[in-house]
This record gives C-alpha cells, structure tokens and sequence, in this order.
C-alpha cells in the first residue's frame, strides 16, 4: 500500500511536499555535512533554523513585536500548570470556559493553582454547544479567561474571539494555523504541533511580553515563562529535529499563499463533509451546526454494531484512524491543514458507498 489517507487527531498527517524535503535533507542539512538531529542546538547551523522558524511563524500569523514566542516541551499539557503558575499569581482567580475533555483537564490543572471560576459550560447540553457569551459569569478580578479554541475529541470549535474583557488565554492546539488570527486579543496561546505544526514534542507559546515575569521567584525554571524568553526556549537541549520540522511545515504553508488560503480549504473541506453527514439518515454528528469544528469531525453510524465493519472497509481503502476518540465512541475524521480536499472526497464516497451496501 502507498500513503493513505490519515484521519488521526495528533500525531496527525504532515504534508508529503513538507516529508519529502525532510528526506532529501535528512543525512546532509544543506551542505552542512551532517543531519539536523547531529547538531549542537548552540551551533551557528540550529541556531540560523531556530531563528528562521520564529520569524516565519511571526510572519504567518502576523505576531505583533509586543508578544514573544517561545518553544518549549511537555506538551500543551504542561500549560495547563504552566498558564495559572505564570499569570495567576497577584490575583489567585482564574476564570475558564468549559466546552470539553481539554477544557476540563486545563480546569482541574488550573484548580491545584489557584481559584477557578468556570465562568461557562457545555456540560448541560451534553457538550454540542457553546453557551452565548452574554450569559458567562465572570469575574472581573480574575487574571484572565481560558478557553479552548477547538475541543479535539468533541468536535466543537469557537467560531470568534470571546470579548469578555479579561486578558484572554487559549490553547489552540488543534486549530492553530487553520485560519488567520487576531493575535492582539489575547494575552497568551499555546498550542502542541503535532496536529497543524508538525510533529509531537514542541509547543508553541505566543505571550504578550509584559506578563512576564510575575511568577513566583520559588518557581522552577523550567516552569518559569520568562526564563524560558531570556534563553531563547533554549533553557535546556530542545527537540532540535521537531523545531526543524516545525519549519518546514511553515515554508510548505508559505508555498500555498498564507493562512487565508487554508482557511478558505478549511471550510472548504469541513463543510462538504457536514454536508454528506447531514444529508444522510445513516451518520450524524450531535453539535450545533454553528460551532461545528473545522478540524475534527465526529460521527456515529446509526447502527452502532456496524462500526468495526466501517473501520476494516474504510481501512481497506487506505482511509486510516477514523474510530472516534475512547470517551465517546462512534468515528472522528481529523481534517487538519494536512489532509488533501481528495483525502476528504474519498472519505465522502467511501461513507456513501457503505451506507448504500449496510444502511
Ligand atoms: N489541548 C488540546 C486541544 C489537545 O487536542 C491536546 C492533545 N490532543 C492537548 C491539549 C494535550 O496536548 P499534549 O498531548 O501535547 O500535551
């Protein structure tokens, strides 16, 4: 079998153009004698695509002078602690936003912190919607507000920027660079790559400088924001190969004109597959269709003692990773920047043929 079509939801596809280069790179990074994973993070080599891959990233999603980007390791798991450690410390509140699995685990982090308001949940509705913004219950003394751009496993993505006048902190791991961003809302983003950026093992913090150095002085300083910023996320060895990829993944989104075009392929791709969904008496997918995600897209069949069969077919015909996440079941396509609109189409016609011959 060639490459299939990858629907998992991080580690997830990565572009064949960004794959291929990183071959024909891998035993000699461009005359350099030796491979990316061979160089010291120090030398003049790692330091110039490390210094590349910020300013690109500034570039694509126009990341005003004020903010700094740091790379950094443990996961977005690790800004769950790292967010309320670093901006929460004069106040001691924090108000987050609950829409699913990720936006409780950042809660139930956050609450070892400091004092969490849940200004706002989904959980009444059984996660398929976003309750309107007029009626969150914030605290205006609270730090900031945290929320989570796109839930992966629920499928449920905000279609704006909250305005709920705290400084705003989002972890946009699956969603980031799948559309342009106003930047200057928030106070911080973060974001794993190994969904739209690349592989696993870096996380992208995007910080508005001035927050800064307001953690406690008895913080360890792999948890202290600011001295990650005045080592240049150099504190330690960075996963040297994951940044360099992380690159690559930016020139690739380059090539293709920038953000607006794979918003536009985004929508695209989401909106034909929500269509066929829709369309059908056999799949459905149990979220209000105005904050439907973009990125992950989960169905159930109607009759669920057909899923192992939808899987193998599906399988069969190199549509890869599509059984919906363990804590609820059913199918989840994974459409990130990555997937092609043909690995979409191929989805679509595979999910219709089934339907004909099981339904
Ligand atoms: N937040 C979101 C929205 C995610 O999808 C994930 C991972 N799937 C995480 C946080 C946790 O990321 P990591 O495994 O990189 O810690």
């Amino acid at each position: 079998m060639g490459r299939v079509y990858n629907f998992s939801a991080g580690p997830s596809a990565i572009a064949e153009p960004v794959l291929e280069r990183a071959r024909e790179e891998f035993m000699d990074w461009r005359g350099s004698g030796m491979s990316v994973l061979e160089m010291s993070h120090r030398g003049p080599e790692f330091v110039s695509i490390a210094t590349k891959t910020e300013q690109d990233l500034r570039e694509i999603l126009r990341i005003p002078d004020q903010y700094t980007v740091l790379f950094l390791q443990g996961g977005a798991t690790i800004q769950f602690s790292m967010v309320p450690m670093n901006l929460s410390v004069e106040s001691g509140r924090a108000c987050y936003v609950d829409t699913g699995s990720w936006s409780r685990k950042a809660i139930e982090e956050a609450r070892k912190i400091c004092d969490v308001r849940v200004a706002a949940s989904s959980k009444n509705s059984h996660y398929s919607m976003i309750p309107d913004e007029s009626t969150w219950d914030i605290d205006q003394t609270a730090a900031y507000l945290h929320y989570t751009s796109n839930e992966t496993i629920g499928g449920i993505e905000f279609p704006e920027v909250p305005a709920c006048g705290l400084p705003l902190v989002c972890d946009m791991s699956s969603n980031i660079l799948s559309q342009p961003v106003e930047i200057e809302r928030f106070a911080l983003i973060y974001a794993g790559a190994q969904k739209n950026m690349g592989a696993a093992g870096i996380t992208v913090v995007i910080v508005r400088t001035e927050l800064l150095g307001r953690a406690s002085a008895k913080l360890p300083s792999m948890l202290d924001y600011a001295q990650h910023a005045s080592n240049q996320s150099m504190l330690n060895t960075p996963p040297t190969f994951i940044w360099y990829l992380l690159g690559l993944v930016l020139d690739w989104i380059k090539s293709l004109g920038g953000l607006a075009s794979l918003a536009d392929l985004n929508s695209r791709k989401a909106a034909k597959l929500y269509r066929a969904i829709d369309a059908s008496s056999f799949y459905s997918n149990p979220i209000e269709p105005k904050v439907r995600s973009r990125m992950n897209v989960p169905f159930i069949l109607a009759d669920a003692t057909l899923d192992e069969l939808f899987l193998t077919e599906a399988e069969k015909r190199g549509l890869t990773n599509l059984k919906g996440h363990r804590s609820v079941g059913g199918m989840r396509a994974s459409i990130y920047n990555a997937m092609s609109e043909a690995g979409v189409d191929s989805l679509i016609s595979f999910m219709s043929e089934f339907e004909r011959k099981y339904g």
